[in-house]
């Protein structure tokens, strides 16, 4: 594996790996990475024959208060696991080098960027989104795959892969998750071990809601008010539960095999997001 740091390097290995004829699969993260990363990458290999990876915690999708200053970084430790993962490239961008500092251009996906994680996190999908235009520019991909973890998250770079003319092919990759089914996040690590205990209410609260809609309780109040109120039982602040359509990710009122319920709660500091489809 080689690791890099310069888009110039980057963008010769690319050409030339595309020059014998293979074709090159992106996964792009935050690191501190985990088995959802992991799975990701697996099925990049399996989809493309050169491989990069990226780690790049981006400062401009968080907010003035969100984590940026805290956020995990295990440079070595990720290395590691893309190099017994195979992974051909490691591309590790610096922060002044993606953004020099008279940086004036932004993404802006309107629509589907504009409720869930968009309402509760400002401008979030606007750093998400232009960095990942970024990105796929300089890695030039012909697969890139996302988690289904970040459900909106997916939806915004479809949306902008679509509009503006990006030639990749988007997967998406299951959410994986610990045993008692909290999906893995890199933010789980904030978590102390009593709310960590705590926060397995949150996959309940979905999977209940998930299989009420699947015996036929389509209306989306009732679903959305039954993961309230199991996310307050169990002492979990919930930021918002929506019910949409992933396409779009506008509301619904009546939930339908696809439909997918959408919630971000808060754990003492920590803020989760996590998210299920009905079957
Ligand atoms: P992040 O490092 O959090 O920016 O995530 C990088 C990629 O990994 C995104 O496409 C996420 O959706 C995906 N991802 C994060 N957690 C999981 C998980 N538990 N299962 C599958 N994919 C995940």
């Amino acid at each position: 594996m080689e690791t890099i740091r310069e888009v110039g390097a980057l963008r010769d290995l690319v050409r030339s790996a595309r020059g014998s004829g293979r074709t090159i699969g992106y996964v792009p993260t935050m690191g501190a990475l985990h088995e959802g990363h992991l799975s990701l990458v697996r099925l990049a290999r399996r989809e493309s024959d050169f491989t990069v990876v990226s780690i790049f915690v981006n400062p401009l999708q968080f907010g003035p208060n969100e984590d940026l200053g805290r956020y995990p970084r295990k440079e070595a430790d990720d290395a590691a696991a893309l190099a017994s993962e195979s992974v051909d490239v490691l591309y590790l961008p610096d922060a002044a080098e993606m953004y020099p500092p008279d940086f004036s251009t932004s993404v802006e996906v309107r629509g589907v960027s504009e409720g869930g994680e968009g309402e509760t996190r400002p401008g979030h999908f606007r750093g998400v989104a232009t960095v990942v235009a970024k990105l796929f520019l300089q890695v030039s991909p012909d697969v890139a795959v996302f988690g289904q973890k970040d459900l909106q998250q997916v939806s915004v770079v479809r949306r902008m892969t679509r509009d503006l003319d990006f030639p990749i092919r988007l997967l998406v990759g299951p959410t994986v998750r610990e045993p008692d089914g909290l999906a893995m996040s890199s933010r789980n690590a904030y978590l102390s071990p009593e709310e960590r205990r705590v926060a397995a209410a949150f996959p309940r609260a979905l999977f209940e809601a998930r299989d009420r809609a699947g015996r036929g309780e389509r209306g989306a109040a009732e679903l959305s008010e039954n993961v309230r109120r199991e996310l307050r039982t169990a002492r979990l602040d919930p930021d918002y539960v929506d019910v949409v359509d992933p396409e779009t990710m506008a509301p619904v009122e009546i939930a339908a095999p696809g439909t997918a319920l959408l919630a971000a709660v808060r754990i003492g500091k920590t803020r989760l997001i996590d998210n299920v489809l009905v079957p």
